[in-house]
């Protein structure tokens, strides 16, 4: 086992809106030097049993994880559940409710992009989901290669954000439920990108501590999507809030050049790792 085994926690696969098949991931992720690895797809566990076979192929050590949706005042946020139970019946319940919801949110998408004068979005974007759920991030593949814009963060700019022609509101998992499920299942519950919300500074520090009271134990203080004044910040609310920290890259595919997998991720001194209390993984010298 290496002297510092290299930590990404969080990942997406085609069962979800990443563009690698589980083996896929888990291969480049090693070839990468990643060491422990979790995926973490939206609301669904299905890749789960794949990537846990090819990572004990090529001595890498999986994490089985997720990441919930939830809504919270309003507003969308994404907590990670690491080393969860997939095989947890109440987790598994929740979760098909939010894929049910993701289903009737595509049409609704697909009638109001219609309304815009852009056609067939819903089997558009279905082509390019190959797992059981439908992200946002299909519709934007879609609009993409038929020409409607240019890339993937200007289609979401021009079309799938709040108050674009193609948005409709979540009604997602509460912080409870999504929280429960995890701790249910065994997991532990960590904030996704954190200082990626549209929410001030105050309703942040509000939704942690509402995280925290009911059961969730560690924040994303470095991820793919932070600067590194997000992760000085996020440091900082892991100390004051007592939270554990976990690092990962959301790496979605190649296409999405900007967050490799085996970036190096280094916890800013203070931190208390999320594997802190965990078994030594499971790592073979590749
Ligand atoms: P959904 O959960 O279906 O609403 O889709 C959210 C997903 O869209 C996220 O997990 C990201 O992968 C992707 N996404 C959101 N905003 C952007 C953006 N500005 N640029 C690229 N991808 C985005
Ligand atoms: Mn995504
Ligand atoms: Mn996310
Ligand atoms: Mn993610």
């Amino acid at each position: 086992m290496p002297a510092s085994p290299h930590y990404d926690l969080h990942s997406h696969t085609t069962l979800s809106d990443g563009t690698l098949s589980p083996q896929d991931l888990v291969c480049r992720a090693r070839a990468q030097g990643v060491d422990v690895l979790a995926v973490t797809d939206h609301d669904v566990t299905d890749g789960l049993a794949e990537a846990t076979v090819t990572a004990a192929e090529v001595g890498l050590h999986l994490v089985p994880g997720v990441e919930i949706s939830v809504t919270w005042s309003g507003v969308t946020f994404h907590i990670v559940g690491l080393n969860i139970d997939p095989a947890h019946a109440g987790l598994q319940a929740g979760l098909a409710r939010l894929r049910a919801f993701r289903t009737e949110r595509g049409e609704e998408i697909a009638r109001r992009l219609e309304k815009h004068g852009i056609e067939g979005a819903l089997a558009g974007a279905q082509a390019f989901a190959s797992g059981p759920i439908l992200s946002r991030t299909h519709f934007a593949r879609f609009l993409v290669a038929a020409g409607h814009a240019q890339d993937m963060r200007k289609v979401f700019r021009k079309f799938l954000i709040h108050n674009r022609p193609g948005y409709v509101s979540g009604h997602w998992a509460t912080l409870e439920e999504a929280v429960g499920w995890i701790v249910a299942a065994g997991g532990q519950a960590v904030i996704a990108h954190p200082a990626r919300y549209r929410v001030s500074a105050t309703r942040l520090r509000q939704f942690i501590e509402a995280f925290r009271d009911c059961g969730g134990v560690g924040i994303e203080v470095v991820s793919g999507s932070h600067s590194a004044g997000d992760v000085a910040g996020m440091a900082q609310y892991a100390k004051r809030y007592g939270l554990l920290a976990s690092c990962g890259s959301d790496y979605h595919g190649p296409e999405q050049s900007w967050q490799e997998l085996g970036r190096p991720m280094v916890l800013p001194a203070g931190c208390v790792p999320v594997w802190n209390d965990w078994p030594a993984p499971d790592v073979q010298q590749p």
